[in-house]
């Protein structure tokens, strides 16, 4: 793409200015005139499908997206493929044509699995998770979801790992499992503070929200649904403030303001009756005719129940529901395996894959390209030749994952430039703290820190770690910061014997973000 952009600029033209229907004439003729190659052909292709969907123009979206398949090729461009397959489907999803989006999860799946995609293999079977709920088979919907379970440490995409999580939980609340879904929102909750994502993070809100009314703490899940903030424009927030606004009716009729109640359901029906996806409109019909009949209002019930029944029937006919049974399950599991042979060959790979010409590069790490040009730390392409180095030697190591508490919030404040001296500062105390030869500090990206601590159990490292945040709490800050303070969370892990490092990783991650949600500045263990 950045090739692309190239040719573009260098005729003198903006990529940037063209948006709505100029954008469509403008990638017409980028893609006749400027690219050279069938794949930035494509590039094009793509940009005027999302223009187009944009636009709500569905049939012309799609008729791009094929037209940019027809240039590709597999193996070398799987990623894109893989990409546009998941975009193809979401749109023939929204044009209701559930076939096609099936067929496109299918082959998804089985161009993932060739190409060891971990990301794009999840997204596929998520869609397909997404059309037993569409038509009410949140039982089938949640063995799709659990698929991913066993490969969930692969995933290289923290939202795409909270996505499916949150998937499951709305299974598990639908089916009544309340105790199961209050263990999966924790979770839920803890993953949401790393993904910073309003849709995710709104979802979370609503499903805690739906977990409180059915504890029968309505007062409580309303003042909870007074927090979420949410975003409208894609198709996604349109269903979850919609969501929202149901839940919130609920409560509201539950705590007996039943006029409130329906006026907030009277005015939804009309934001739906102007032509949303039938799904959403399944779950208003459902709400509507629940919600009247628990004000006895039968007649309004029975009515509202008849739609909702119109449209399940024909969901479930327009569904390839046959398609999505027990064979094709049984297909995904035959994948499940494969996939696990990949990654345990991937894990094998790595921890044989040291040799002389990597020893030659564990002896050059003082050159620049492993240097971090902020802090002067370590930085990540260091850091995966030095695991790589412990790998080999079988040499035991514990791992510290840290990351600055509410930096965000420092350059909104108070400037970038200052959020950069903070990092300089976090930096310096971690290069001092850990300036023994055991230990490693490596920048691992933004405000984020690793340090590893070789020959060091976990404890040990949970205590050095604990001076360190006290340290950076104690550190004057003054002078950087002015009245504000700043504290770090970390989450600490050993590596354990003949595990690949993307499972140690995985282990630091879920401690980072418990010590996230239990209050930050604070360190969390996980064995
Ligand atoms: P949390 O406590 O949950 O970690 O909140 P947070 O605000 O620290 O987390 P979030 O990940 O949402 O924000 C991190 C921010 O760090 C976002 C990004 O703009 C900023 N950032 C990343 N790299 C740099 C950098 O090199 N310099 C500066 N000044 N800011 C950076
Ligand atoms: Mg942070
Ligand atoms: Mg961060």
């Amino acid at each position: 793409m950045e090739a692309l952009l190239k040719k573009i600029s260098d005729r003198g033209l903006d990529a940037a200015a063209a948006t709505g229907e100029d954008a469509l004439e403008f990638w017409a003729h980028v893609r006749t005139d400027i690219a050279t190659t069938s794949r930035e052909q494509a590039q094009c292709f793509i940009i005027s499908a999302e223009h187009l969907s944009k636009q709500l123009s569905y049939s012309d979206s799609i008729a791009d997206l094929n037209a940019a398949l027809s240039l590709l090729n597999l193996p070398q461009d799987s990623e894109l493929i893989l990409d546009i397959k998941n975009s193809l489907s979401d749109r023939f999803f929204t044009v209701g044509d559930y076939s096609n989006a099936l067929t496109h999860y299918v082959e998804s799946t089985n161009i993932a699995v060739e190409h060891s995609n971990i990301d794009a293999y999840a997204t596929a079977i998520i869609g397909m998770g997404n059309l037993c709920d569409a038509y009410g088979d949140h039982d089938r919907a949640l063995s799709y979801y659990q698929k991913i379970d066993s490969i969930d440490h692969a995933l290289t995409s923290r939202s795409l790992r909270l996505k499916y999580k949150l998937f499951m939980l709305a299974c598990y609340i639908q089916l009544g499992r309340h105790s199961v879904a209050e263990a999966l929102l924790i979770e839920c909750e803890q993953l949401s503070i790393l993904v910073s994502d309003k849709v995710l993070s709104g979802q979370v809100y609503l499903y805690h929200a739906m977990l409180l009314r059915h504890k029968g703490k309505a007062q409580r899940a309303l003042d909870y649904l007074a927090n979420v903030q949410y975003t409208y424009g894609n198709l996604h927030s349109t269903w979850l403030s919609n969501m929202l606004r149901l839940e919130l009716a609920y409560c509201l009729n539950e705590l007996g303001r039943t006029h409130l109640s329906n006026w907030l359901l009277e005015s939804t029906e009309q934001r739906v009756d102007s032509g949303y996806a039938p799904v959403l409109g399944l779950q208003l019909f459902n709400s509507l005719s629940t919600i009247y009949e628990q004000q006895q209002k039968y007649q309004a019930a029975l009515l509202y129940q008849q739609k909702a029944y119109a449209i399940e029937s024909e969901l479930v006919s327009a569904i390839p529901i046959g398609e999505l049974g027990a064979s094709q399950l049984r297909r995904l599991s035959r994948f499940e395996l494969q996939l696990k042979l990949i990654l345990s060959e991937i894990e094998n790979r790595e921890l044989k894959e040291t040799t002389e010409s990597q020893k030659h590069t564990v002896a050059q790490l003082q050159q620049d390209v492993f240097t971090d040009p902020l802090t002067l730390l370590r930085n990540r392409r260091w850091m995966e030749v030095k695991l790589k180095d412990l790998l080999l030697h079988e040499t035991p190591f514990s791992l510290l994952v840290i990351d600055i508490d509410h930096f965000k919030s420092i350059n909104d404040e108070l400037s970038h430039l200052v959020g950069d001296k903070a990092i300089i500062r976090v930096s310096k105390q971690l290069a001092k703290h850990f300036h023994f030869s055991d230990a490693s500090c490596v920048r691992f990206g933004g405000e984020e820190f690793l340090v590893i601590l070789e020959n060091t159990d976990e404890q040990q490292a949970k205590m050095y770690a604990e001076q360190y945040r006290q340290r950076i709490f104690q550190f004057n800050w003054k002078e950087v910061l002015g009245e504000r303070g700043l504290t770090v969370s970390i989450g600490v892990t050993k590596h354990r014997d003949g595990e690949n490092t993307q499972r140690t990783f995985y282990r630091a991650d879920k401690a980072l973000y418990r010590a996230k949600a239990n209050g930050r500045n604070q360190v969390c263990l996980e064995n």
